[in-house]
């Protein structure tokens, strides 16, 4: 098989892009509202790129960074193929969902590689990796933070010294990020789905695969901020950079902000001006009561181990919990709606 062939998309005529509405295999999939795909395939040969974002459907500024990269990228100046697809978790994005899928209840990025005879998400996430992730070169996977969720851009890969894991952090690294987080278990263990199924995140499954592959982050709050629609857009293209499919001097050219988009001016960000600080350690923190949640950090707050970082009370106003850092660490993202239930989860902290 020729290497730039995906085959659910057909033939792609090299130098054009292509517009598709895609209806998935499986089952449980078989209603579902067609997604979009956008092929750019490039005059010349070279790798093949798979870019999606909306695996969380309440995650604005990655869809807009995949829509905008669909309208500006010039194929007759591109080396390979890039395939674009805005959102994969289409229900949750219909219907404002965060975290999870309506249909099923279930986080989809707990579930990669996915299962053909699964849930709904696992079908989902299985055509995701079958269909699009194995037939790349490599895979970046676009979030934010989540409708009630703040956070600093970063950037996740898999930890290790085999092949797939060092070209993961090489692009993780070019994509240019203040923070790359390196990790080699699952930073959330599949709690409250069914057994059995141990799934990971898109970018494990997609290493797993042997496609290196990264899940990159910025903006959050169920708002679309242009400054992170900008760092996801220009990550995307330095991935492509780093890959050989773009030539440095026709970047300025490639990238304009769409003018029905937005008015705002996207913020220019020199690759070489961001220092990333390489992170090793996730730690995800919980709340144990029902409550309100008060943070006293925000992201990108540095913290310190036994700081306390916030409180929970109830709803006479009194405190049931103190919340101290477990960690000498980043608070990379930070959930900002008050309302927190019983094991919720509050922040994440990044540690070198
Ligand atoms: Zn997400």
């Amino acid at each position: 098989m020729h290497p730039s062939t995906i085959p659910i998309l057909g033939e792609l005529t090299p130098g054009t892009t292509g517009r598709r509405l895609i209806k998935l295999p499986g089952a449980a999939l078989a209603n579902d509202e067609p997604r979009p795909v956008i092929s750019i395939a490039g005059a010349k040969p070279g790798p093949v790129l798979f870019v999606n974002a909306g695996v969380h459907g309440g995650e604005y500024p990655p869809v807009e960074a995949v829509i905008r990269l669909g309208k500006t990228l010039d194929p007759k100046k591109i080396s390979g193929t890039v395939i674009l697809m805005p959102v994969l978790n289409l229900p949750a994005f219909r219907t404002r969902t965060p975290f999870v899928c309506p249909i099923d209840n279930v986080n989809p990025n707990r579930v990669f590689p996915g299962d053909p005879r699964g849930s709904y998400s696992e079908q989902m996430t299985h055509a995701c990796i079958n269909e699009f992730v194995v037939h790349a070169d490599a895979y970046v996977d676009l979030h934010g933070g989540d409708i009630p969720e703040a956070l600093v851009p970063f950037v996740i890969c898999r930890a290790g010294n085999d092949e797939v894991a060092k070209k993961s952090k090489a692009i993780a690294m070019a994509f240019g990020l203040p923070y790359v987080l390196t990790v080699s278990k699952p930073v959330q263990p599949s709690k409250g789905h069914r057994a059995g199924v141990g799934g990971l995140s898109s970018y494990a499954a997609a290493a797993d695969k042997g496609t290196p592959a990264i899940l990159a982050e910025a903006g959050g709050a169920g708002q679309m901020q242009e400054e992170a629609v900008s760092l996801l857009v220009n990550g995307v293209v330095n991935v492509m950079r780093h890959l050989g499919m773009i030539e440095d001097a026709k970047f300025e050219s490639h990238i304009a902000n769409p003018e029905t988009n937005s008015k705002a001016k996207p913020k220019k960000t020199a690759r070489s001006a961001v220092a990333t600080t390489v992170l090793t350690k996730f730690d995800w923190l919980y709340t144990k009561s029902t409550g309100v949640w008060y943070p006293k950090v925000a992201q990108g707050d540095a913290v310190s181990e036994g700081e306390q970082i916030g409180t929970v009370g109830d709803l006479f106003g009194d405190t049931l919990e103190e919340i101290a850092s477990p960690v000498n660490g980043v608070v990379l993202f930070l959930t900002i709606s008050p309302s927190v239930l019983e094991n919720g989860l509050l922040m994440g902290i990044g540690v070198e």
